[in-house]
C-alpha cells in the first residue's frame, strides 16, 4: 500500500480550482497572523512615542483590515474548504457503492452487513474530514511554524532558541504517542464496525429474537461489543489527555520562561517594551501549529486507516464478472445444457460433480431431492451467481460465460422461498422487474399473478407501502407479487425454487395457477417437495449429493 498517497492525491485532481482557492487562502490568513505581531511592535515602539493620533488611528484602521481581510479568508477556508472534502467524500462513496453493486455472492456470503455500512458512511465521513484538512493544515502549520521562528530570531536570539526548545520535547512526545494513538483509532474501528454487525443483525432478527425470548441473550452480546467500544475508546481519550496535557504543559513552561528571561532582557535595556510584548505574541502563534500538529496527529491515522480499508475494498476484485470477448445476446429460446459441471462453495467437498443434463426449451423440468442435496446450487449457476469450477453451462448452445452478465441474466427470472420486497409501494415492486414499465403494463402484470383481488381491497391499492421486506403483506401475497414482477420482466427462463414451499396447501393451490401462468412458453427450472407442485413437470429428475440419481 506503498501508492496511498498517490491514490488520495488523484481525488484532488478533478477540484484543481478549488484546492488552489481553498490552499492560498488558507497560506494567506497563516501569513496574516504572522504580520499581526510585528504590527503590535511597531505600533507600541515606533507610533506610540510620536505621539500622532491621526497616525495611531489609520494603524488601527490598518489593523481592522487586516482582520476583515483574515475574515473573508476563514469563510472561504471553512465553506469552500470543506465544499472540497465533500466532493472527495461523495466521489469516493459513489465509487463504492459502484463497486458493491459489482462484486457477487461470494464475497456478500462471508460479509457482515453491518461491516459494509460502516465503511460507506462514518469511514468515508473521516475521509472527507482529513482530505478538506489534510494538506493545508499540515503545510500551513510547518509554514507558520518556521516563519514564527524566523521572526523570532529576528527579534531577539537568544529568546527565540529558548522558545525553540519546544519541538524536540514535542517530537519526543509524538514519538511516544503518535503510535499508540493509531494503534487505539484502528482498534476504534473494528470496534464501531462490530457493534454496527449487532444492530444491524438484531433489528434484522427482531422477530426470531422475540419469537425466542431471547431479549436477554442479545442484551447480554450487546453489552460485550458496547463494552469493548467503551475501553477502546477510554483508552483513545486516556492516551489523548495525557499527551494534550503533557504538550500544553510544556509550553506554558516555556512561556513561562520566556517571560521572565523576556522581563530580564528588558530591564537590563536590551530589548524594548514593544518587541517583548510582540515576542510573547510570536510564541503564541509559535505555539498554534504544535497544537495543530497534535490534532493532526489524532485525525489523520483515522482518515489514513479509514483510506486504506477503502483501498482494499475497491481492490476486491469482483469474482463474477463480464469474461473477455463476453457479448450481449438478445432473447434466447432456453435450451440449457449442463455439460460435466463440477461446483464447490469453498476448497472443500464440491457440491456438484460432473453432472451433465439437458433441458429443451420450453421444457418443465423438476428437481426433487433431500435438504442440502444441491439443487439450489444447480440454479444459482444458471445466472452466473457463482461459476462452475469444471465442465461449462450453455444455452442455445452458448457457452454463459460468453454472454455479458446483464444479458445473461435479463433472460432468466427467479421465483425464491423468502422473496425480498423493497420497503416501496405494491407499484414499484412490480415494476422493479422493468423499470420502464407503463402503468397499463404493471395492472396486466398483476392481474397475471391474480393480485388485482388483492390490490382492489386495499385502500391505498398500488400505492399501498410494503413495509420492509414486505412485513406488511402474508406470504401468499408476496409470493404473488414476486411473481408479478417476473411476469413483467418476461424472461424465456424461469426458476422457482421451493416458490411455495413457505405457504400452506390452500394458498399454494391457488398460487399453482398464477404459477403456471408464468411458466407458460418458458424453459422452467422447479425446486420442490410437494408433489403437488411438480405434477405439471415435463420430467422430474431426483438429485442426491451433487449427482442425478434417477430421471
Ligand atoms: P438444496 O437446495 O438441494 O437443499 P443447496 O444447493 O442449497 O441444497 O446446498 C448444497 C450444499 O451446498 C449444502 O451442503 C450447503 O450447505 C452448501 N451451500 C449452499 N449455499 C452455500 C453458500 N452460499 N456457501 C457455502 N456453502 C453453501
Ligand atoms: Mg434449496
Amino acid at each position: 500500500m506503498t501508492d496511498l498517497p498517490k491514490r488520495f492525491a488523484a481525488y484532488y485532481r478533478p477540484h484543481r480550482g478549488l484546492f488552489a482557492l481553498d490552499f492560498s487562502s488558507a497560506v494567506a490568513a497563516g501569513l496574516l497572523e504572522l504580520a499581526f505581531p510585528i504590527a503590535v511592535t511597531l505600533f507600541i515602539d515606533r507610533l506610540l512615542p510620536t505621539n500622532q493620533l491621526g497616525l495611531i488611528v489609520l494603524a488601527s484602521l490598518g489593523l481592522l483590515l487586516i482582520y476583515i481581510v483574515n475574515a473573508g479568508l476563514q469563510v472561504v477556508v471553512m465553506y469552500w474548504g470543506h465544499m472540497l472534502g465533500l466532493k472527495i467524500e461523495t466521489e469516493m462513496r459513489r465509487k463504492a457503492f459502484d463497486h458493491l453493486q459489482k462484486l457477487s455472492f461470494g464475497f456478500f456470503d462471508n460479509q457482515k452487513t453491518g461491516h459494509l455500512v460502516a465503511r460507506l458512511t462514518k469511514d468515508l465521513e473521516e475521509i472527507g474530514e482529513v482530505a478538506h484538512h489534510g494538506p493545508e493544515d499540515l503545510f500551513i502549520a510547518i509554514m507558520t511554524l518556521i516563519g514564527a521562528l524566523v521572526l523570532m530570531l529576528w527579534v531577539h536570539v537568544p529568546l527565540a532558541l529558548m522558545t525553540a526548545i519546544i519541538v524536540p520535547v514535542t517530537a519526543i512526545l509524538t514519538a511516544v504517542y503518535g503510535k499508540r494513538m493509531t494503534a487505539t483509532w484502528h482498534a476504534l474501528y473494528g470496534r464501531v464496525a462490530e457493534f454496527n454487525a449487532r444492530i444491524e443483525e438484531n433489528i434484522g432478527g427482531i422477530r426470531v429474537v422475540q419469537a425466542f425470548a431471547n431479549e436477554d441473550h442479545e442484551r447480554a452480546l450487546f453489552a460485550e461489543n458496547n463494552g469493548n467500544y467503551l475501553a477502546t475508546k477510554l483508552e483513545a481519550y486516556k492516551v489523548m489527555a495525557a499527551s494534550m496535557s503533557l504538550s500544553y504543559l510544556s509550553m506554558r513552561f516555556v512561556q513561562v520562561v520566556v517571560m521572565l528571561a523576556g522581563a530580564w532582557f528588558v530591564v537590563r535595556g536590551e530589548m524594548t517594551a514593544g518587541g517583548f510584548i510582540g515576542f510573547l505574541l510570536l510564541v503564541n502563534v509559535f505555539f498554534r501549529p504544535i497544537d495543530k500538529i497534535n490534532s493532526i496527529i489524532e485525525t489523520y491515522p483515522k482518515g489514513l486507516a479509514g483510506f486504506q480499508r477503502y483501498c482494499q475494498f475497491l481492490d476486491t476484485r469482483p469474482d463474477i464478472a463480464d469474461c473477455d470477448g463476453a457479448k450481449p445476446v438478445e432473447r434466447l429460446k432456453g435450451a440449457i445444457d449442463y455439460c460435466n459441471v463440477s461446483f464447490g462453495y469453498g476448497a472443500e467437498k464440491p457440491v456438484l460433480s460432473a453432472l451433465d443434463l439437458a433441458i429443451k426449451p420450453g421444457e418443465t423440468i423438476a428437481f426433487v431431492g433431500s435438504s442440502g442435496a444441491g439443487k439450489t446450487t444447480i440454479c444459482s449457476l444458471l445466472p452466473r451467481f457463482y461459476d462452475v469450477t469444471k465442465g461449462a453451462i450453455l444455452i442455445d448452445g452458448i457457452d454463459i460465460r460468453d454472454m455479458t452478465l446483464k444479458s445473461l441474466r435479463s433472460n432468466i427470472g427467479i421465483v425464491q422461498q423468502d422473496v425480498f420486497l423493497f420497503a416501496g409501494t405494491i407499484r414499484e415492486n412490480i415494476a422493479y422487474g422493468r423499470l420502464d414499465a407503463t402503468e397499463a403494463e404493471i395492472v396486466e402484470a398483476a392481474r397475471g399473478a391474480r393480485l388485482e383481488g388483492v390490490i382492489a381491497a386495499l385502500p391505498a391499492g398500488l400505492d399501498t407501502i410494503v413495509g420492509e421486506r414486505g412485513v406488511k403483506l402474508s406470504g401468499g401475497q408476496k409470493q404473488r407479487l414476486a411473481i408479478a414482477r417476473i411476469l413483467l420482466k418476461n424472461p424465456p427462463i424461469l426458476i422457482l425454487d421451493e416458490a411455495t414451499s413457505a405457504l400452506d396447501p390452500e394458498t399454494e393451490r391457488a398460487i399453482q395457477q398464477s404459477l403456471a401462468e408464468l411458466a407458460k412458453g418458458r424453459t422452467t427450472l422447479i425446486v420442490a417437495h410437494r408433489l403437488a407442485t411438480i405434477a405439471h413437470a415435463d420430467r422430474i429428475v431426483v438429485i442426491e449429493e451433487g449427482l442425478i440419481a434417477e430421471q
